[in-house]
Order: C-alpha cells, then sequence, then structure tokens
C-alpha cells in the first residue's frame, strides 16, 4: 500500500481519532456550559473505528492517538484499545491517549497491560476549587489518583496544561515543579479559537513567549533538540530535571512539520485541526465491506490537506472554525 504523502511532501504517520464528542467535564475554554453532544446513533462503532484505524496504519501511520471528548467515558473504550493493540509492532510503534484523567483509576491496568506505554493527561490547576471554576466540575480528587494509578501502573504520563490568563498563570511554576516531581513530562498549550464556549478567549490568552521569560527569571531552561514529530518545542528545566513543552500555535507556526491528521468519532477526517476542510469517512467505510472505497476517500483527502493553519491572537474573539476541540480530539 503507498505511503500516504500531502502536496507539500509531508508524510502522515500519525493519526489522532476521537472516539466520543461527550466529555465529564466542561471546561470553560474548550465547550460551553450547557453543550449538545452527538446523538449517539452518528457516532462509529467500535468495530467501524477500528477498521478505520486499521485502514490508516496499513498506510504507513505508526503513532495513533485515541482522544476525545473524553475517551474513556466511551464504553467499550478499553477493548477498542486492547483490539488495535495487535497492531503494535506490526505497523504501528505507538498507541496511546489524551484524557482529562478522572477514569484512569478503572482503567490505567488493563490500558498498561494492552501494550500503552505512555498517556497524555490534562491538568490545568492543582488546586480543587480553581479546578472546579475551570472545568466545572469538582473533579480533581478523581483525576489525582487516576494520575496515582496510572503512574503505578508503570504508565509514562505527560500532563498537559492550557495556559490561562486569569485562572491558572500564577500557578504555573508550580504545576511544572509539581509534574517534575512526579517524575513527568509537562507541555504548556496556548488556548486555540475552536469552537464558542460562551465566553471570550481573548481574555484568558496567554503567550507563552511570556510564560517562558517569567519561568526564565528563576530557572535555567535547556533547549532539548528532541521533539515528539509534534508541534511542542521541550526544554530540560536543569532546577527540577524534568522535560517541559511548549506547543505556541497562537505566537508561531509549527505546520511546516506536520505529520498528523485527525477523525471524528462520526468519522470525518480533518486534514488540519485549524482548517474546515473535511471528508466523510464514514459513507465510504459503510458503502462496502473492502476497503478500496475508503482508501480512495483518504487519498483524495491527503490530497487537499493546507499547508497550515491561519490563527491568530488578534482573532482569538472569533473561533477560526467552528468545531469544539472534543470533536477532533486535542
Ligand atoms: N478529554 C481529554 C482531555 O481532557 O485530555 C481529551 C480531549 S481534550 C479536547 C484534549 C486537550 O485539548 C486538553 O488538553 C484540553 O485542555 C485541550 N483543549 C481543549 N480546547 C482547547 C482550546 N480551545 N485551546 C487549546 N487547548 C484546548
Amino acid at each position: 500500500m503507498t505511503a500516504l504523502v500531502d502536496p507539500f511532501g509531508r508524510t502522515i504517520s500519525y493519526l489522532r481519532v476521537s472516539v466520543t464528542d461527550r466529555c465529564d467535564l466542561r471546561c470553560a475554554y474548550c465547550m460551553a456550559e450547557h453543550m449538545t453532544f452527538l446523538p449517539k446513533a452518528d457516532l462509529l462503532s467500535l468495530e467501524e473505528l477500528d477498521r478505520l484505524c486499521t485502514a490508516f496504519i496499513a498506510r504507513g501511520v505508526r503513532k495513533l492517538r485515541l482522544t476525545g471528548g473524553e475517551p474513556l467515558v466511551r464504553r467499550g473504550f478499553v477493548g477498542l484499545v486492547q483490539g488495535l493493540s495487535r497492531h503494535l509492532g506490526a505497523g504501528l510503534d505507538e498507541l496511546t491517549l489524551t484524557t482529562n484523567g478522572t477514569q484512569l483509576t478503572a482503567h490505567a491496568d488493563d490500558l498498561a497491560r494492552a501494550g500503552v506505554r505512555r498517556i497524555n493527561v490534562s491538568l490545568d490547576t492543582l488546586d480543587r476549587a480553581r479546578f472546579a471554576r475551570i472545568t466545572r466540575r469538582d473533579a480533581l480528587p478523581a483525576v489525582l489518583e487516576g494520575i496515582a494509578a496510572a503512574k503505578a501502573a508503570g504508565l509514562r504520563i505527560k500532563i498537559n496544561i492550557v495556559a490561562l490568563k486569569d485562572d491558572n498563570a500564577e500557578e504555573i511554576p508550580d504545576l511544572i515543579a509539581w509534574a517534575h516531581g512526579q517524575g513527568f513530562d509537562a507541555c504548556l498549550i496556548e488556548t486555540m479559537p475552536l469552537g464558542e464556549t460562551g465566553e471570550d478567549r481573548t481574555a484568558q490568552f496567554l503567550s507563552l513567549k511570556a510564560v517562558r521569560r517569567e519561568l526564565e527569571s528563576f530557572w535555567t531552561l535547556r533547549d532539548l533538540p528532541d521533539s515528539t514529530g509534534g508541534p511542542a518545542r521541550y526544554v530540560r528545566v536543569q532546577e527540577t530535571g524534568g522535560r517541559l513543552g511548549f506547543i505556541t500555535p497562537l505566537t508561531h507556526t509549527f505546520c511546516e512539520a506536520c505529520n498528523r491528521v485527525r477523525v471524528t468519532c462520526t468519522g470525518t477526517l480533518f486534514m488540519c485541526l485549524g482548517q474546515e476542510d473535511a471528508v466523510d469517512l464514514r459513507a465510504p467505510l459503510r458503502a462496502s465491506a473492502d476497503d478500496d472505497l475508503l482508501h480512495a476517500a483518504i487519498d483524495a483527502a491527503i490530497a487537499r490537506k493546507p499547508k497550515g493553519h491561519d490563527f491568530a491572537a488578534e482573532r482569538l474573539a472569533t473561533p477560526a472554525v467552528a468545531r469544539h476541540m472534543s470533536m477532533t480530539g486535542g
């Protein structure tokens, strides 16, 4: 099978799949408080998700990240992971997920047994009241318990922190120090203009350039050459010994090396997180039991992958794209 190479010569080797748009948190920068979720009947079945991922792996995808919404709220999710793990070492190098951690206590051991080696956990604060304000749910104890369970199960953990001017700016150094103290990587992310949330993101936008300057006033940050093939730029914090990433879609574009595409839980393939263009894979998937139509649709989509997003800090007040991160997955 031929590899997936886009018009700019970039080989697509990384697929992110949102397995549900539902979430048990309501992070204010991510979604509206009263979100309308998709009817369950619109979602790809677990078997269809498996078939879709398998088709991409046949085309050279080596890293698969399952996300959402919250992937662990989808019933049967661990079974999907167990099934997909058959590709590890047989095309697939890494099978991983991004989670808010609320359900990890119940599932961490099974995930580790299924061959998951590392996970990303999103956590923007260690303060219970602040967590409840940002996520609109009082779930910090469950998340911390889940993270501890994942660590005990031997999973490597990266803590993803969205930098928010009013909500967590002052806590960022403590959060990084805590993550590094636990032996986790940490990664800071700028808010992106994805979907209406009922709030103006401009007020919450915090440039990571400014955060880095602030961190450098008391820590020594050494640039690391290693990259996970993604948009993060990494440093080693000399004082904590830990790794810290910066994802700066607003202050620095990272599209030149983009190696990824995303599929929603309804089977829509987005070639860029920050653009509206998309290709439906559900119809070809359902049209026939063999994958010819599916591969033709994937080829047509990759041929349309744009050069990059055009997020801009000065346009944060209006979403660059209508859909929420919970649809395409973070
Ligand atoms: N529920 C899982 C979680 O919390 O990690 C996976 C999905 S969540 C949409 C993935 C990541 O996207 C989280 O780290 C979240 O903080 C981030 N995110 C959501 N909306 C965002 C936005 N508008 N800008 C930047 N990051 C966002």
